[in-house]
């Protein structure tokens, strides 16, 4: 399974962008830099689009994605709550057409949303993909993705508290936000996010219940903290005897 990091972290500019994850170059996990990570022939190669929660900065691809794609349809799967918001917000046929319909002047209908349910896996094109709760302010998922004996997790936007899911899953690559350095730990938890101290916990539990610790890649990363943040992870690795790596822009990763 080849993972193209398009995007890592939680703002953009020239340097930056937002968070997407590419599978095997058809399916996308979140719509940050759908877009503006991919050419528009590598665009037209994506099979299906699952958004982790409705936060903007997972959101904000999808408009421009349907524009440049309205020629066929590709179907987006996440809670109903986050294609609610997707719907209402930024394809509500106002600020953009509403691609999830069928808009007079295209053939069929861009986007096909799709409803998910926790635990409820769907198969897309030999994959299988699982909707695992995450802790987060507003209705999130993380997604577990297999096939063929390789699985990943992407945790999505999340703050502590994954041990539940490590009973049930065993992925050989973890996708793992990790926004904020140690001294703004608090706002982290407010903010329902990770910091390298919060992460250190996390990855102590997983192997704690599986015995193994995964690959692991952070993601979401501050860019005004991205230095505080990358030293502290560099000091948890150490700590745990593991590599982490801390993903940039168009990076690529293989199980
Ligand atoms: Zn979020
Ligand atoms: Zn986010």
């Amino acid at each position: 399974m080849e993972i193209r990091f398009l995007g890592t972290h939680n703002s953009e500019s020239d340097s930056a962008r937002l968070v997407s994850v590419l599978i095997d170059n058809i399916i996308v996990l979140d719509a940050g830099s759908i877009t503006t990570g991919l050419s528009f022939t590598e665009q037209k190669k994506i099979k299906a689009i699952f958004l982790s929660h409705g936060h903007y900065d997972h959101l904000c691809g999808m408009p421009t994605y349907a524009f440049n794609n309205s020629s066929r349809t590709t179907p987006v799967f996440a809670l109903a709550e986050t294609l609610d918001m997707l719907k209402s917000h930024l394809i509500d046929g106002k600020i953009y057409p509403a691609f999830s319909e069928k808009v007079a002047f295209l053939k069929n209908k861009a986007l096909q949303l799709i409803s998910i349910k926790l635990f409820k896996s769907v198969e897309v094109n030999g994959y299988i993909v699982m909707p695992v709760p995450v802790n987060h302010p507003l209705p999130a998922t993380g997604f577990v993705i297999s096939k063929e004996g390789k699985c990943v997790f992407y945790t999505g936007d999340t703050g502590p508290g994954l041990t539940a899911i490590w009973e049930n899953i065993a992925p050989q690559l973890l996708i793992i936000d990790t926004t904020y350095p140690d001294k703004l730990g608090k706002t982290a938890l407010e903010a329902e996010h990770l910091c390298p101290g919060l992460l250190k916990i996390e990855l102590m539990e997983f192997h704690k219940v599986k015995g193994y610790l995964p690959q692991i890649a952070v993601v979401h990363l501050y860019p005004r903290y991205e230095k505080a943040i990358r030293k502290e992870l560099e000091m948890v690795a150490r700590e745990l005897g593991t590599v982490i790596n801390i993903v940039t822009e168009d990076q690529k990763l293989f199980i």
